[in-house]
């Protein structure tokens, strides 16, 4: 059976990316089939995994969802690229951003990327979406075909006012479009484990929410590696095989792999 695992938090610069596509090869390496799919206009996952000009890309997630708007059979193959890591992407460019206003007068906007997803499900093991930073229709969708979503939260800053909106926007999704939906957990990141502020506010999240959500006892550290390789196309485990960042990633997607 195959999880569609979204990861979102609509605060910008949190680690979003950098998690879709590290738990993304994670899972691939212990040997499950895995589709990213690119969910932000930014194309910041497409841009990490080498393709460094998204916009030049014919077929993305834009024309696949506008084929399903029309209701003509969406060219999935076209748009699937293989990537030498072993996952598969579906990637994103800005032609994105003019979809989602165009899927605001569409009937049935909420689900296009379910309808989409339901018919690639049944070839992975794991669908990890990478959200871009806003809770707008296409972060709305992500979340109305995914079974859990994963929060990246920065233990650098007061993270507390945007997780109440996200928490509620996840329990008005699980309401209205998606009953299954649950919070895989939230996840910090860029841990500075040299400040007691990243202490405090690590610790803040765990007292605020352990007791209705999980939280990962995985952390990812700050790691100037880490921050490297949305420029080097490759994921942290080719690009920092023994690093802590890499060691993080590992542990995490093993959590999730025991979580399912
Ligand atoms: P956006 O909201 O813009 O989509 P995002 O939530 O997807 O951002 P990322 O792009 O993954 O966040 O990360 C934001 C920036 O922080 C990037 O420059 C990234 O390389 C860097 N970064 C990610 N993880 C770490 C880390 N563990 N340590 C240091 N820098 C990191
Ligand atoms: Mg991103």
């Amino acid at each position: 059976m195959c999880k569609v695992i979204a990861v979102a938090n609509q605060k910008g610069g949190v680690g979003k990316t950098t998690t879709a596509l590290n738990l993304g090869v994670g899972l691939a390496d212990k040997g499950n089939r895995v589709l990213l799919i690119d969910g932000d206009a930014q194309g910041s996952l497409t841009i990490s995994l080498g393709y460094k000009e998204p916009d030049r890309i014919e077929v993305t997630l834009a024309t696949l969802l506008s084929e399903i708007m029309e209701e003509t059979e969406p060219s999935i193959s076209e748009a699937i690229i293989h990537h030498a890591e072993g996952v598969d992407l579906i990637p994103a460019n800005i032609e994105l951003s003019a979809l989602e206003i165009n899927l605001v007068n569409a009937m049935s906007r909420e689900v296009m990327l379910r309808s989409l997803v339901d018919t690639i499900k049944s070839d992975y093991d794991y669908i990890v979406i990478d959200c871009m930073p806003s809770l707008g229709m296409l972060t709305i969708n992500a979340l109305a075909c995914a079974d859990s979503v994963l929060i990246p939260v920065q233990a650098a800053y007061l993270p507390m006012k945007g997780l109440e909106q996200l928490m509620k926007t996840i329990s008005r999704v699980q309401r209205r479009l998606n009953r299954n939906l649950v919070v895989e957990g939230i996840l910090l990141t860029m841990v500075d484990c040299r400040t007691n502020y990243a202490k405090d506010i690590s610790q803040l999240v765990i007292d605020t929410y352990s007791d209705q959500l999980h939280v990962f006892d995985t952390t990812i550290p700050l790691s100037v590696r880490a921050a490297e390789i949305s420029v080097e196309g490759a994921s942290i485990y080719q690009y920092d095989p023994k690093g802590k960042a890499t060691a993080a990633y590992r542990t995490l997607t093993e959590e999730v792999i025991k979580h399912a």
